[in-house]
């Protein structure tokens, strides 16, 4: 099941209502519906659960019964014109001279009913994607002056959505875990939210993992790769017969490196008796390298 789907199982069991909230969540699935006119209004989902609490939420509210269609798609459907007037004019809409659909605020004036308002929203048109794979929540409409205006609303309530236009509409959307969870919150689906917070966790600690190998994985290849340059340099010398006119504790670096190619510079400094100290060995392996380096130059 998608998360958003989940999120609607949750908005779903919420029973207690207040008539007041009750009117704000029909105001929501309304104002996102499918279709919102005087001659139909239409609202489809693939949610079950949402279309029969819609039906009876819109009946509760208005008492006006839509349609209950099934099929594909579950749908809520009323034609009946006298109908449509009367829900029309509940949201102080009105079918005849009724040309841009504005944000009537009135109706969510108290914070339970804003948060019913957004339930209806969300349950009719919002998308979450799973936290597991990105951060998006989204509302979509077609009605940019309607979002615009809400968005006002909803940032006096420090909910941090943007608006953006897209092809068939606008969207009101959130990106970040902390808004998504706040907004989750607070249209009543604290599961939800806290789902995503469990997941934020768990990919800041993968992350936190995963560059810390990293970094260990590069300091054992910048051990490698030294090794590596100082064999080479080592066996440069030794391929000219310049290993045995070397100073005795030049000697014994190189004989000790070539013996242990593969340890680091403290496991090398171990293997000497009595041993060197780091800086020392160092200092030998530069000057074995450098004469290396000046046997590629060409003489002058
Ligand atoms: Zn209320």
């Amino acid at each position: 099941m998608s998360f958003s789907n989940e999120i609607r199982d949750e908005l779903c069991r919420i029973q207690k209502r207040r008539p007041c909230c009750e009117l704000a969540e029909a105001y929501g699935i309304l104002a996102f519906a499918n279709r919102f006119s005087a001659d139909s209004i239409r609202i489809s989902s693939e949610h079950e659960g949402f279309v029969r609490r819609a039906k009876e939420i819109l009946f509760n509210a208005l008492g006006v019964s839509f349609d209950v269609i099934s099929g594909d798609r579950w749908k809520l459907e009323l034609h009946d014109r006298a109908a449509i007037s009367t829900v029309f004019s509940r949201f102080g809409y009105d079918t005849e001279r009724h040309v841009t659909m504005h944000f009537h605020g009135w109706f969510v004036e108290e914070e339970c009913c804003m948060a019913a308002f957004l339930r209806g929203a969300f349950l009719c048109a919002g998308v979450c994607a799973d936290p597991a794979k990105s951060y998006h929540l989204e509302l979509s409409s077609a009605r940019g002056a309607f979002l615009r205006e809400l968005l006002v609303r909803a940032s006096e309530l420090s909910f941090t959505l943007r608006i953006s236009r897209r092809q068939n509409g606008y969207l009101l959307y959130a990106k970040e875990s902390e808004h998504i969870e706040d907004f989750l919150t607070f249209i009543g689906a604290p599961s939800a939210a806290m789902r995503l917070m469990e997941q934020k966790v768990l990919k800041d600690y993968r992350n936190r993992i995963n560059r810390q190998s990293n970094c260990e994985f590069s300091n054992i290849r910048k051990t490698i790769d030294a090794a590596e340059a100082q064999t080479v340099a080592i066996l440069q010398l030794a391929e000219r017969g310049l290993l045995h006119e070397l100073p005795t504790a030049l000697k014994e670096t190189a004989d000790v490196r070539i013996a242990f190619p593969d340890l680091s510079l403290a496991e090398l400094c171990e293997k000497f008796d009595p041993p060197v100290s780091k800086s020392c060995l160092n200092h030998r392996l530069r000057k074995l390298t450098a004469m290396a380096r000046e046997l590629d130059q060409p003489a002058e």
